[in-house]
């Protein structure tokens, strides 16, 4: 741990101790509360370094109750100076939890007048001004969830998604949503009753926000630019902390696509005549003292309009070229599942990419910039008229001259957009095409990333903000925090001189008797795939039988998930136990049925390796079906490692061991939420035996009972352990 300086830390820091105490605060309120030293002591880490506008960096094993460790210090010193804390998580089930769960507790027991906000990101909420736009198109309506969302949005109070009863298609929702590029703020008409200002009216009043990383990172990057969506903050707990640098990195990540540009372009005018324009023309065209505006509109705006659709084709065309260039490159391609190609240093400054991608998206990009200016030439031109026109008239296009403001800002923000993916440096941004559909007329987005984010999240985060304090349960890598500085920047901050404090608190459950854990050594070799499988598959199907279900089986590949799935399931199911695979339903639904049958199986790849709570009986035994190394042929892996390369660094101890560490330790987390629970982690992968780096994965787990044998011993095993533990149990 850093030195601390510790200074004028108060009564309410003296506070902790006691509300943590046995018979403190939340012991009254929590039956089977017990006093664990970690949580007493991160919590008072968390207020020195809200107090002493410091960043920390705090990993608390599972079971220290992370949660009410930064909750109570953050509602005592919110308390105490009236600053305002915004925490963020990166899954909806840990804000849920929060929300619903924690911070009324907390409240209550601190008898604390601070209501703290759920903030949610502004596309959740109903824009009138859109609504509005869409009004003569609705008497001829016939899609019934554009006709409900407007029934709906004459009673709402709060404009907010979540009131429907049912969850509308995206195009829908996109045409009647809020969204920062198109919004007019104070200079729009229904400003007023706008329901995203109602919910910002009561997140200026809360003290405490709860946000997600990407409405954190989307709200920091447009402080930058002088646009606050959030009320002023300073201070800022991260939960979920290991996911920052994915989340940041998804945040500044842009796209364009074929699709999305004629999506974009038809609120404009559509293929089928309808629109935002011919909209326009249709009311303009009973009022004389318009018709000069009218007229620009019908010949110019139409026109360049018209001519930036069909360069579009030719751009297109020659894109399509190229593309059937790369799929003619490539050994395999599989329709279903598409390809991603990254497009290298040497392909982006080559002649062909040029003449085929770069050229063409320049010259639509030149259309669209003349369809901006005379958009923009027709609102200021409209604006005049209707000015120097008697009231009624100025009433009737009020809106519609808000809206077109709207259109145009939304406009100049894609172009912006293009601009600035055609403008990369691949020497800092990984560049890549997803290319998916018929070989023969491929859909294609083309995407650019910045390949590291260390440096935007120290310039953008940690110089900003005077206390950051990021929290998760997997932040060290052989109980080491340098891969987590290196990967947030933090490094460089550092050598700044600026004092970070760091931390560790153990988890308080005994793992060696809770956990046993297994590997077994004559399973091959994982890149053995054929014998792999089959030796895995009877492994599975012995051992899941003799613990009777409770069993996650966690993948590292999609397609490994479904071929052990099509053996096991069946195999399960005629010994009489349930089995659900990542894919065959929707994930909620597939962990609730999970939870309710303690003898069923999930069979899961990535989103089941980390955030998913099992506790008690119902889940005995995790399955570990490779160490989980992040595919390499991925584009921004792949980059990173070139990046790495570059910079005289090894990739493989820097990057790709690390990153399955925190991963690894995610899977074997599965297992254990309560100190209650037992049970088994199974690692199928001999590497762990064998391999120079084995140990940086076991010393990053806590200590638990190991056992190494053949496939049937570790079977036997497994078996003798459930049966012992569930007679102690009796
Ligand atoms: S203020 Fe913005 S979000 Fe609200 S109605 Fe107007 S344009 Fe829509």
């Amino acid at each position: 741990m850093s030195d601390l300086f510790l200074f004028d830390l108060d009564d309410r820091y003296n506070e902790i101790d006691d509300i943590f105490s046995e018979f403190g605060a939340i012991s009254c309120a929590k039956k089977d509360y017990e006093k664990r030293d970690g949580q007493v002591a991160m919590s008072k880490l968390v207020y020195e370094s809200l107090n002493n506008n410091e960043i920390a960096v705090i990993e608390a094993g599972t079971g220290i109750g992370k949660s009410f460790a930064y909750l109570v210090p953050a509602f005592l010193y919110a308390e105490k100076t009236e600053e305002r804390i915004v925490i963020s998580t990166h899954t909806i089930n840990l804000q849920n939890q929060l929300i619903n769960k924690d911070i009324l507790f907390i409240k209550e027991i601190l008898n604390s007048n601070i209501n703290p906000i759920l903030v949610k990101g502004r596309r959740n909420y109903l824009c009138n001004l859109k609504l509005y736009n869409l009004q003569s198109e609705l008497m001829f309506e016939t899609n019934k969830e554009l006709l409900d969302i407007d029934k709906w949005s004459k009673n709402t109070e709060t404009g907010d998604i979540e009131e429907l009863t049912f969850v509308p298609s995206d195009d829908i929702w996109d045409k009647v949503c809020s969204d920062k590029d198109f919004c007019l703020g104070r200079g729009c008409s229904f400003y007023k009753s706008c329901f995203v200002q109602r919910a910002r009216k009561k997140i200026e009043e809360s003290k405490i926000l709860i946000v997600n990383h990407h409405i954190l990172f989307s709200d920091i990057e447009m402080k930058s630019k002088n646009i606050n969506f959030l009320p002023f903050y300073d201070k800022i707990i991260i939960d979920e902390a290991h996911n920052i640098e994915k989340s940041a990195s998804s945040f500044f990540s842009y796209h364009f696509s074929k699709s999305g540009f004629y999506k974009f372009f038809s609120f404009y005018k559509s293929k089928s005549g309808l629109g935002l324009i011919p909209r326009l023309l249709y009311k303009m065209s009973k009022d004389i003292v318009l018709s000069d505006v009218y007229s620009f509109i019908d010949d110019k705006v139409i026109s360049v309009f018209n001519e930036m659709f069909s360069n579009s084709f030719n751009v297109f065309d020659k894109i399509r070229g190229y593309l059937h260039f790369i799929l003619n490159s490539v050994e395999y391609y599989d329709v279903n599942k598409g390809i991603q190609y990254r497009v290298k240093y040497d392909e982006w400054y080559s002649e062909e990419f040029n003449e085929n991608f770069i050229k063409p998206l320049f010259e639509l990009t030149n259309n669209i910039k003349e369809f901006l200016k005379i958009f923009g030439t027709m609102i200021s031109m409209f604006n005049e008229r209707v000015e120097g026109i008697d009231n009624e008239i100025k009433k009737k296009y009020e809106m519609d001259l808000k809206l077109l403001k709207g259109y145009y800002n939304k406009l100049k923000s894609y172009y912006e957009n293009i601009i600035f993916l055609l403008q990369v440096n691949p020497d800092d941004y990984v560049i890549w095409f997803d290319i998916f559909s018929k070989k023969e007329d491929p859909l294609f987005t083309f995407n650019v990333a910045p390949i590291k984010i260390d440096l935007l999240l120290k310039e953008k985060v940690f110089d900003v903000f005077s206390s950051v304090i990021m929290t998760s349960a997997t932040i060290t890598v052989n109980n080491k925090f340098d891969y987590f500085f290196n990967m947030t920047g933090l490094s460089y901050v550092l050598k700044e001189g600026r004092n970070i404090i760091y931390d560790s608190f153990e988890s308080p459950f005994n793992y060696k008797d809770q956990v046993l854990f297994v590997c077994p050594d004559d399973i091959p070799d994982v890149e053995n795939s054929e014998e792999y499988n089959e030796k895995l598959n009877d492994f599975l199907k012995k051992t899941i039988l003799s613990v009777g279900g409770s069993t996650f089986v966690l993948f590292t590949s999609y397609e490994q998930l479904k071929k052990s799935y099509n053996e096991v399931g069946p195999f399960l199911f005629d010994n009489g136990l349930k089995s659900y695979y990542q894919g065959g339903l929707n994930n909620q639904k597939m962990l609730e049925l999970f939870k309710d049958d303690i003898s069923s199986s999930l069979f899961g790849t990535d989103s089941f390796w980390e955030g998913v709570d099992a506790p008690g009986d119902t889940l005995r035994y995790v399955v570990l079906a490779k160490l989980p190394f992040r595919m390499p042929t991925n584009p921004i892996e792949e980059a990173r490692v070139e990046y790495y390369k570059r910079k005289g660094l090894n990739p493989f101890m820097e990057l790709s061991l690390p990153q399955a560490v925190i991963r690894f330790k995610q899977g074997f987390g599965r297992l254990i939420r309560t100190k209650n629970d037992y049970g088994v982690v199974a690692l199928l992968d001999r590497r762990i035996l064998y391999k120079s780096y084995s140990s940086v994965f076991i010393n990053s787990i806590p200590k638990c009972t190991y056992f190494v044998g053949s496939c049937d011993e570790v079977a036997n095993e497994i078996s003798k352990y459930i049966k012992n533990k569930e007679s102690m149990k009796k």
